[in-house]
């Protein structure tokens, strides 16, 4: 059965799916090749006159495939290609299309930024940094000649969100590629190729994989495209493993019910928390206060499980009270059924220096929460008695 004009929580159950032997789901083939009756069979497949599994590195294996299709449909897109990391995707993806220069916009995940600032800077590839503020300056730098457009919206950690039309159709105009990373936002609550961007990454380690248990990234967006980024893929062996696709796509069955649990908990927690004695500020996209709040309500459906807390204290106040916190787990990463909190300082950004991390707004006294599935009501109540920890300190 073809799944592709149904809701989303119906294609992220059946799209992609292969029964073999009446199974409801694609099995796992945990194979790295693929035999043939004869050799003009086997040729037919090299040569790509007839689609079929060859290899599992080149990606030609039906737990990737399947899982392939799923994701592509996700975000509503004509193909998706799978890989080992968040961190590998973004990596062949660079490769492959930004040669010609890369603007980050915003603030990206540590190791993104580490990857354009070092290792490609390195390559001679010209990569250039602008924070939200200084967006007038990125219709010169195209100008100049850049050649593809990166940035996350909602950012880490601060939450900024940018306005992915505007930016997509700018970067088309000046012949660049514009990329969204939607890892915080998921394609439940954000899709930017129907905004207008050329193409999406994720860590699929998140939200998509949603349990910390898989480590796994994906590209999706036009074929024309992604046909330039498969050999990078393929020759420096980036593929997702096929029992890491079967694991994954199991947890994608149940993404969007999942996201939805943590869009509603998330709004319930940043609402109560709001105007509380020991919180400086609530950085929520979906709080009416919220800096382009208007944007993220035109652009996003759900806001998602993310925010951060700036606390009224030092650095020394805000650990105590991570330290308290009971059900939340103190870890880097997000998206899971568990509760995490990190600090910034500590963690995503702790390889800035101070001055570039208070350039960028992030402050010592910032916790970012990822909400998980737990009741919402417990979440809360963990929170208030770890901040209640603060008390004698606070202004
Ligand atoms: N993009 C975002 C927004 C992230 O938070 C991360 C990891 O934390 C990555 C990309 C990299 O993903 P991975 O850890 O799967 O390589």
């Amino acid at each position: 059965m073809k799944i592709d004009k149904e809701g989303l929580a119906t294609r992220s159950v059946h799209s992609g799916e292969k029964s073999f032997g009446g199974s409801p789901h694609t099995p796992v083939f945990n194979t790295t090749t693929f035999a043939f009756e004869t050799t003009e069979q086997l040729l037919d497949v090299v040569d790509g006159r007839t689609p079929g599994s060859l290899y599992t590195r080149y990606g030609m294996n039906p737990s990737i495939v399947s899982l392939e299709e799923k994701m592509a449909t996700l975000e509503q897109a004509e193909s998706a290609l799978l890989f080992a990391s968040g961190m590998a995707a973004e990596a062949a993806l660079f490769l492959a299309l930004g040669r010609r220069g890369v603007v980050c916009l915003g603030d990206a995940y540590g190791g993104t930024m580490e990857l354009l600032g070092v290792q490609l800077r390195s390559l001679g590839i010209p990569v250039h940094f602008l924070l939200g503020s200084e967006i007038d300056q990125l219709g010169e730098l195209l100008k100049k000649g850049a050649g593809m457009v990166f940035f996350e919206t909602p950012t880490n950690p601060t939450l900024e969100i940018f306005d992915i039309q505007a930016l997509a159709g700018l970067t088309r105009a000046h012949g660049a590629l514009s990329v969204v990373d939607n890892t915080f936002a998921t394609p439940v609550n954000q899709n930017p190729l129907l905004l207008g961007a050329d193409l999406v990454v994720h860590s699929a380690t998140k939200y998509l994989g949603g349990h910390s248990d898989v480590t796994a990234g994906v590209v999706m967006g036009p074929q024309n495209l992604l046909a330039e980024i498969r050999p990078w893929r393929k020759n420096l062996g980036q593929v997702l493993a096929p029992e890491t696709a079967a694991l994954l796509a199991r947890s994608v069955r149940s993404l969007v019910p999942r996201v939805r649990w943590q869009n509603q908990s998330a709004l319930q927690i940043a609402a109560a928390l709001e105007g509380h004695p020991a919180i400086r500020k609530v950085l929520y996209p979906g709080l009416p206060g919220f800096p382009n709040h208007s944007l993220a309500v035109r652009q996003m459906t759900g806001f998602g499980g993310m925010m951060t807390l700036d606390l009224k204290t030092d650095l020394e106040g805000c650990t105590r009270m991570a330290d308290a916190l009971r059900i939340f787990r103190i870890a880097p990463s997000l998206g899971g059924a568990e509760s995490l909190a990190t600090q910034p300082v500590t963690t995503t950004h702790h390889g800035l220096d101070p001055a570039e991390r208070l350039r960028r707004g992030i402050s010592d006294t910032m916790i970012r929460l990822s909400i998980g599935l737990e009741d919402a009501e417990d979440l809360l109540a963990d929170l208030n008695q770890a901040l209640s920890r603060l008390k004698p300190g606070f202004d």
